[in-house]
């Protein structure tokens, strides 16, 4: 057990962020994400934050292990990702067609 530089509460260090007030507890978040199991099986995205650093890293990796190739983001970048990899929400009915909806109930 540790405590949280941000609230002093006594917590597990397998955790990533602070059961009690949410803060970081590691300075570097890693995830792996796999590619299509049709276009790209075997190689894997790995996103690697950088919390203390302000940066995040990018790098593709095949079934062997090995770093393919790598990119650093900052923050506003890496936040733009996001926003671009966000499911898209459908689209919404026209106005026309929400009277038309409302008026068949
Ligand atoms: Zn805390």
């Amino acid at each position: 057990m540790d405590a949280c530089s941000q609230c002093g509460e006594s917590v597990d260090r397998r955790y990533r962020f602070c059961p009690w007030c949410a803060a970081p507890l590691r300075r570097k978040l890693v995830e792996f994400f796999r590619g299509h199991a049709a276009i790209d099986s075997g190689r894997a995205v790995r996103v690697s934050r950088y919390v203390d650093e302000g940066h995040v890293r990018v790098s593709v990796w095949d079934e062997t292990g090995e770093a393919l190739a790598a990119v650093s983001l900052d923050e506003l970048e890496a936040a733009r990702l996001g926003r671009f990899l966000a499911p898209v929400p459908p689209p919404r009915a026209s106005l026309l067609e929400q009277l038309r909806e409302a008026a068949r109930r």
